[in-house]
């Protein structure tokens, strides 16, 4: 096999309570990437569009994670990437984790696949240290693993997938304003209270014990975040009321998709989900805000190779 071509999809991060460590991964969002095995040793960038990204390998969180995993295994050829973007950066669905996650994912195929899966999120956390300053694995770990995951740990990596309950669907809306993660990081307190902590605990803990029973009364009574969404939330126009508008519309919760703007709703069967978009997209109408909208069910299979 001299080429892969790759579905890298889009992801959300944090769902609510778990700051840094739950993610899911979307089924009708993501880039299409194709890797190459060139002769020439090392990685290049032939071709990107759909945004204006940097080519030079160092600058571009796909070439950082292809270099990364380059690093720990000797090969006498190089890879050629070429990056289709329809996620776009700083949208808060994971832009840049798709990228990265692609560009490992290719290669490793292209390889023969010699390293495992958190293998792969570990060489592509250097990529999301460049977009965001840290090197955090909650929108990497589901592009790769699919489904909802844990990130339980990072030293070492311990990566949990948590089951997916089949009639789970997720509403996103975009507003087309960008918020980088680094200035959406820097916002945070450094610190919580022991109050705060303990709800959100107890949310995180029941959030994932309603994915495993497939629980959705469980799902909906735990999406809360105490800690962060007060402070982000404010960085994102009608939050308020695109959260208030979802959940009266039947979405089991709402909340800010990584570190926003974009914001989730999670919701029992797909016309429930519908019907949750298409309440949030009217807020974004009335306050003249331009903006996408997708619904996706859950993608369980992650990362995959698409018909060359
Ligand atoms: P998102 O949550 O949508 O991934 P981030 O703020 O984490 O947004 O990442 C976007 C940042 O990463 C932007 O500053 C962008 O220029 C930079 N970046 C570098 N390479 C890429 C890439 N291949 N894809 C997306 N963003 C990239």
């Amino acid at each position: 096999m001299e080429y892969i071509q790759i579905f890298s999809p889009a992801t959300v991060a944090n769902i609510s309570c778990g700051f840094d460590i739950l993610g899911l991964c979307l089924d009708t969002v993501g880039d299409k990437m194709i890797i190459r095995k060139v002769p020439e040793k090392g990685v290049r960038i032939t071709r990107i569009e759909g945004a204006s990204l940097p080519f030079d390998v160092h600058k571009n969180v796909a070439g950082v994670a292809a270099l990364a995993l380059l690093k720990a295994i000797e090969t006498d050829f190089g890879f050629e990437i070429e990056i289709i973007k329809k996620i776009k950066p700083g949208s808060g669905v994971g832009s840049s984790a798709a990228s990265a996650t692609g560009a490992v994912y290719g290669i490793n195929e292209l390889l023969g696949k010699p390293f495992s899966k958190s293998e792969l999120v570990q060489f592509a956390m250097e990529g999301e240290k460049l977009a965001s300053g840290s090197m955090h694995a909650d929108n990497l770990a589901p592009a790769i693993f699919g489904g909802f995951t844990l990130v339980r740990g990072y030293d070492p990596l311990d990566i949990i997938s948590i089951n997916t309950p089949k009639e789970l669907f997720v509403s996103v809306i975009h507003p087309e304003i960008e918020i980088k993660t680094e200035e959406a990081r820097a916002i945070l307190k450094k610190t919580v209270s022991l109050k705060k902590a303990i709800l959100q605990w107890g949310n995180v803990g029941g959030l994932i014990s309603g994915l495993f029973l497939e629980d959705y009364e469980l799902i909906s009574r735990s999406l809360h975040d105490e800690i962060v969404e007060p402070h982000r939330s404010i960085l994102i126009p009608g939050f308020n009321d695109l959260k208030e508008t979802a959940i009266q519309n039947g979405a089991l919760g709402a909340g800010i998709s990584g570190s926003g703007p974009s914001v989730f709703a999670l919701s029992k069967g797909e016309k429930t989900a519908q019907k949750v978009a298409d309440s949030m997209s009217i807020v974004y109408k009335e306050l003249d805000i331009a903006h996408k909208i997708y619904v996706s069910k859950i993608n369980t299979e992650g990362i995959k190779k698409i018909n060359q």
